[in-house]
């Protein structure tokens, strides 16, 4: 094939496939637009996931009419106009291709009055050609609205996602920028029903409460930090409080979502020994430092930057999270005393609780559930296999983690948190469809991001058939009025946030594993933890329990739940076996 120059047309469909991937990404840069006008009230419209309709109004300064058909044209910015000026960016935008790339992708229309103008105007854009404009009444302010995204780019739409995920991508972005932006009403309508409504009354804890509710943001430790011109201020979660996953990490640096592996990494680094492995903080941080202290410039979308000195900010990140941490004395952990007080209570346990009757006469040996009155496995010295596993003999508790038991064949010993998270698991298993629940004193109300109540949404039907009495109350919040009474007396809560927590955002389990992995996760959270002093009683149960187990070696997410020490292993150890020198 010859050289051949490229058309305007497909020039401007490849600048754009680099800012516009996805419907998420229109709004992120029309929001943008928005803040950079200095709107106080900016309201965004979804239909059918971004596919068909994304509106976004602001009010704005508005675009002057005779600018309106500039603001369509491929590197037309307001926001810089020398080189030197990239160096000290103080708006989102400045590269002047958003308007341009949307426009060259889908159906645009622009609606914008000036503030100094008695009339606005509106341009029409269809493919990248400018359709129409006129002058029209307005009020000042900017409305952009954009349909039928990637008509027009066959390949791209196929790689749109389910409409959940893509619907994900804008609320999570929508939500940032409203704990970012708290001074700014935003508002956020999908297929006509609001998903997120701020006051913009500049309160971040407002914020934060409707996305976590008012418990949790109430207990978020705020941080005030300045030093060497680098001022940081937010929300870190203490201790107490933490994730399975960093999807609760944010990072804003002036003014912009920036996605920095190394700023995770301080993050983390100030958190550290303080959390399990596998657990994170949930935390927003809005860094603010010099324009020229770093570059924004490094990628199309802009949510990459480049700092100056990074080492600086990567240490006065560690040390403000360090700080607000210490200065705030440890919330209490729920273990392990609520788990000893709700194992054991007298409340009426139903069958499938795991504090079986047997628990409480520790020498009397245990019947499997569902023995269909088969005698139960003698105690003997050659013992019976239990569902897998021998009988074991307790020796005790070792580290308030793990239990210590002997076999025939050996020494076990048994890691307590994955060894419940298997019996409730089984247990769920074999109730299923029958799950006893329980109902709490008062129906809790519980308030989630608009991600995670979507995903609650879709899973509630699940949910209900496993106990737990859970209906849709108002937008993104919950009524829990009833729980699995295999759970009676762990925190309600936990329990249904765990059923988001692990959620990863593409996740398309099949229908028939849902339920399944919602299962195991809730087990996971429900299950005592390490570091919980058991009783004797306690731990008798729980071995009595996961010798019961049709798979008591791991834990529903496959990891082990003992090691066998063998009599034979220990002894060549010793050195009793093999040299023939006993
Ligand atoms: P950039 O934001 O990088 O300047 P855009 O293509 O997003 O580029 O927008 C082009 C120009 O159109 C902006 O520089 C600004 O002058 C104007 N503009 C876009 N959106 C708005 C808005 N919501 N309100 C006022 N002006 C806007
Ligand atoms: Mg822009």
């Amino acid at each position: 094939m010859k050289i051949n120059v490229l058309s305007e047309e497909l020039a401007s469909q490849i600048a754009a496939g680099e800012v516009v991937e996805r419907p998420a990404s229109v709004v992120k840069e029309l929001l943008e637009n928005a803040i950079d006008a200095g709107a106080t009230r900016v309201t965004i419209r979804i239909e059918d996931a971004g596919r068909s309709l994304i509106e976004v109004s602001d009010d704005g300064a508005g675009i002057p009419s005779d600018e309106l058909p500039l603001a369509i044209a491929r590197h037309a910015t307001s926001k810089i106009n020398s080189a030197e000026d990239l160096f000290r960016i103080r708006t989102l935008g400045f590269r002047g291709e958003a308007l341009s790339s949307i426009g060259s992708v889908s159906r645009m229309m622009i609606v914008s009055r000036n503030a100094d103008q008695p009339v606005g105007a509106r341009i029409v854009v269809e493919g990248g050609r400018m359709v129409s404009t006129e002058l029209i009444g307005s009020v000042v302010g900017t409305i952009v609205q954009v349909r039928d995204l990637f008509y027009n780019t066959p390949a791209r739409l196929k790689f749109l996602k389910r409409d959940t995920t893509e619907k994900q991508q804008i609320d999570n972005l929508v939500t940032r920028y409203a704990l970012a932006y708290a001074n700014k009403a935003i508002h956020l309508e999908e297929d006509g029903k609001a998903v997120l409504r701020t006051s913009g009354n500049d309160e971040h804890r407002d914020v934060l409460a409707q996305l976590y509710g008012v418990e949790l943001a109430g207990q978020l430790l705020e941080v005030v930090f300045e030093e060497d011109g680098i001022r940081i201020d937010g929300f870190i979660s203490p201790i107490s409080i933490n994730r399975s996953n960093r999807k609760d990490i944010t990072f804003f640096v002036n003014g912009r979502w920036v996605q920095d592996a190394a700023l995770m990494s301080a993050l983390l680094k100030a958190y550290q020994s303080y959390l399990m492995i596998g657990r994170y903080p949930l935390s927003v941080l809005f860094i603010e430092l010099p324009p020229e202290d770093v570059d924004v410039n490094v990628h199309p979308a802009k949510a990459e930057v480049r700092f100056r000195q990074p080492d600086e900010i990567f240490t006065a990140v560690q040390r403000a999270v360090r700080r607000a941490l210490m200065a705030y004395s440890p919330v209490p952990q729920l273990s392990p005393a609520p788990w000893r007080s709700q194992a054991w209570s007298a409340s009426p346990v139903v069958d499938g609780g795991w504090s079986s009757g047997a628990a409480v006469f520790p020498g009397e040996p245990i019947q499997p559930e569902q023995s269909d009155g088969e005698s139960p496995p003698a105690t003997t010295e050659h013992a019976q296999f239990a569902g897998g596993i021998p009988l074991l003999r307790l020796i005790g508790q070792i580290g308030a983690t793990y239990l210590v038991a002997e076999g025939p064949d050996g020494l076990y010993l048994i890691d307590q948190h994955a060894a419940h998270e298997r019996v409730l698991f089984e247990k769920m298993q074999r109730l299923k469809g029958n799950i006893p629940s329980q109902a709490l004193l008062e129906p809790l109300l519980i308030q989630m991001p608009p991600q995670s109540a979507k995903i609650i949404q879709e899973n509630l039907r699940v949910l209900r058939e496993i106990g737990f009495d859970l209906d849709e109350f108002g937008s993104n919040s919950f009524r829990l009025s009833a729980i699995p009474a295999l759970f009676a007396q762990r925190d309600p809560q936990a329990a249904i946030r765990s059923v988001v927590e692990d959620f990863e955002e593409d996740e398309t389990p099949l229908q028939g594993m849902i339920e399944e992995k919602l299962i195991a996760r809730i087990c996971k959270r429900m299950a005592i933890k390490g570091g919980s002093v058991l009783s004797t009683e306690e731990q008798h149960a729980l071995l009595r329990d996961l010798e019961a187990c049709s798979s008591p070696r791991t834990c529903p997410h496959g990891r082990p739940t003992m090691i066998h020490l063998s009599v034979d292993l220990l002894e060549r150890q010793f050195g009793r076996r093999g040299a023939r020198s006993n």
